[in-house]
Order: C-alpha cells, then structure tokens, then sequence
C-alpha cells in the first residue's frame, strides 16, 4: 500500500493514490484512507463492514517541498454494525485530519507556531498558509494553552 509519494506526504493513516496538477498548476493529491482504524466506531470500537455514502473533503496543508498542494481525500460514511450503539454511522477521521476538520493538524499546529513562537501576526500567517484568520487565532490558542499552561 505505501508508495513513494505516500511516505512524502507523510500524513499518517492517509494514501496518495495520484497527484495531478489543476488548471494553475498546483499539484492535487488524491488521497484514499489507509487505516484500518478509521473504519471503526469512535463510539464502541467495532470495525464497520457497510458503507452509507462515499464522501470527498479537502483540508489544507503544509506545503510539500515549497510548493502548495491541494488534499482531496475520498473517504467513506460507515455504518455503525452494533445495533445497540447509540453511533448509526460515521465519517472516516484519521489523526492529522480529524472529523469536520478543514485543515491538517500540522497545518494548525504550524499555524499557531508561527504566531506564538516566530513572531508573525495572525493576519499575516493566514496569508502565509492560505487559511482564515480566526482558523489561526483559535491555533494560536491551543498552541500557547499547550505551551504556557500557566
Ligand atoms: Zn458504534
């Protein structure tokens, strides 16, 4: 399953099945999930066997060697196979792009970095990364919540 561009990316749980350049030239990487964990329930833990939809999200990342990438991951809506867990069904979530997340963990974590320990205004690493601005305040936050606990 791990392939060469796979180990690149470096984004644990996820596979590159392509990368492809869009109309720009930024380089579009399909990814597919590549951890059995993400197919079981969050809630009770069984591994799920019927799928519901098929979904596709795209999170923002780091660049890869400098330049811009756009992330199009196509995963799965399970259901839930325990009849009594309160859980129907659920989206794939793996640690670097959990579930509704709209950016990599990384990316956020680079994010309020950038802010808490490199200097930057929230202002002008939104701009860096390609992100909204409270995206990186809230980053910022956790950043220097985790950081200075005092
Ligand atoms: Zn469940």
């Amino acid at each position: 399953m791990v392939n060469d561009m796979t180990r690149l990316l470096g984004l644990d749980g996820l596979v590159v099945e392509r990368v492809g350049l869009d109309a720009t030239g930024v380089p579009v990487v399909d990814l597919s999930t590549g951890c059995e964990q993400a197919r079981c329930c969050p809630q009770c833990g069984q591994r799920a066997v019927r799928v519901k939809q098929w979904a596709t999200t795209r999170p923002r990342d780091l660049p890869v060697a400098g330049r811009r990438v756009r992330l199009r991951w196509r995963k799965r809506r399970w259901y839930c196979s325990t009849p009594a867990c309160p859980r129907r069904s659920f989206t794939e979530q793996v640690a670097q792009v959990p579930a509704r997340s709209r950016l990599t963990t990384r990316l956020r974590q680079a994010a309020g970095a950038a802010v808490a320990d490199g200097g930057r205004t929230i202002v002008q690493t939104a701009r860096d990364h390609g992100i909204s601005w409270p995206i990186v305040a809230n980053a910022f936050t956790t950043h220097a919540t985790a950081v200075l606990p005092a």
